[in-house]
């Protein structure tokens, strides 16, 4: 059974619960850590459709303090009454044209760790609106290049810890996205992102959001759960809740599915340093 999710929102973004509330829910799905991964503050200029930007940033010095409050009630409980561990992390944006921004954003806190997660290409967030992927295959098939480039480079940023959602670019264009990886060259284009992870010693998300989605697929489908167990790349395992409902949703099918593939532990890190936990 899993029992370390390391990605779930707050609605110090657009989630709709609390951070206690989160916890308890988690605690109450069998978990034993849960990473908070609340969004970070995007650079002005990158906006989504429905935007969250004064309200998180209004709110981002709350929600440091009450999940470092709870990452210490962990540390001060004596080791027999351990309550669910808490961890302080951040799903963070890889934008190329902003590194520093990355940068400084990563060195704000010590973080027990970064989501690194690929929403934007150039200024536009191509997971906000169905509309927006009503174009030729040619066009969708740039898209595809362009976000596993764009993972790559997040990966030799050596900035992040963990891949979140890795192939969320086939979110309304599922059908279209599976056909583009039959093509041997677009695989290979799929392996050296996973290959530069390896390298930068980052994990791999496996995530139950995307079953939520219109791709209704696990992120990332079986063919590049291949090439990572291939690669012998570490895994971990996420709700991306946002909401107390979300939270272990589905983890019964992650971890069949994680399992096809001969994974049986999953990372987490603390303070940037990796650790494994069996499920
Ligand atoms: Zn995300
Ligand atoms: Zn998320």
């Amino acid at each position: 059974m899993i029992t370390v999710d390391l990605h779930c929102h707050t609605f110090y973004s657009h989630g709709k619960d609390s951070v206690s509330d989160m916890a308890a829910a988690a605690a109450a799905a069998g978990m034993r850590i849960l990473g908070f991964s609340e969004h970070s503050p995007r650079p002005e200029g990158y906006d989504y459709p429905q935007e969250y930007r004064e309200q998180l940033k209004a709110g981002f010095p709350a929600y440091l303090s009450e999940v470092r409050a709870l990452r210490e009630r962990w540390e001060t409980a004596p080791a027999d009454a351990k309550p669910l561990r808490v961890l302080l992390g951040l799903e963070v944006d890889w934008f190329s044209a902003e590194q520093p921004f990355i940068a400084r954003m990563a060195a704000s806190e010590p973080w027990d760790y970064l989501l690194g997660s690929v929403h934007f290409l150039g200024h536009w967030g191509f997971d906000a609106s169905a509309a927006d992927w009503d174009v030729s295959d040619d066009v969708c098939h740039e898209r595809y290049t362009a976000y596993f480039q764009a993972l790559a480079e997040m990966a030799g940023s050596r900035l992040m810890n963990v891949a979140a959602h890795p192939d969320i670019i086939k979110i309304f264009s599922v059908d279209r996205f599976n056909a583009w990886l039959d093509d041997a060259d677009n695989l290979e284009k799929v392996r050296r992102a996973l290959a530069a992870m390896k390298e930068a010693g980052m994990a791999m998300e496996i995530s139950a959001a995307g079953l939520r989605k219109p791709c209704a697929e696990i992120y990332p489908g079986p063919r590049i759960m291949r090439l990572a167990a291939d690669l012998a790349l570490p895994v971990t395992f996420a709700s991306d809740a946002h909401n107390v409902r979300q939270l272990g949703w589905n983890f019964d099918r992650l971890a069949d599915y994680a399992r096809e593939y001969g994974y049986a532990s999953s990372r987490y890190f603390v303070k940037r340093k990796a650790y494994e936990q069996p499920f």
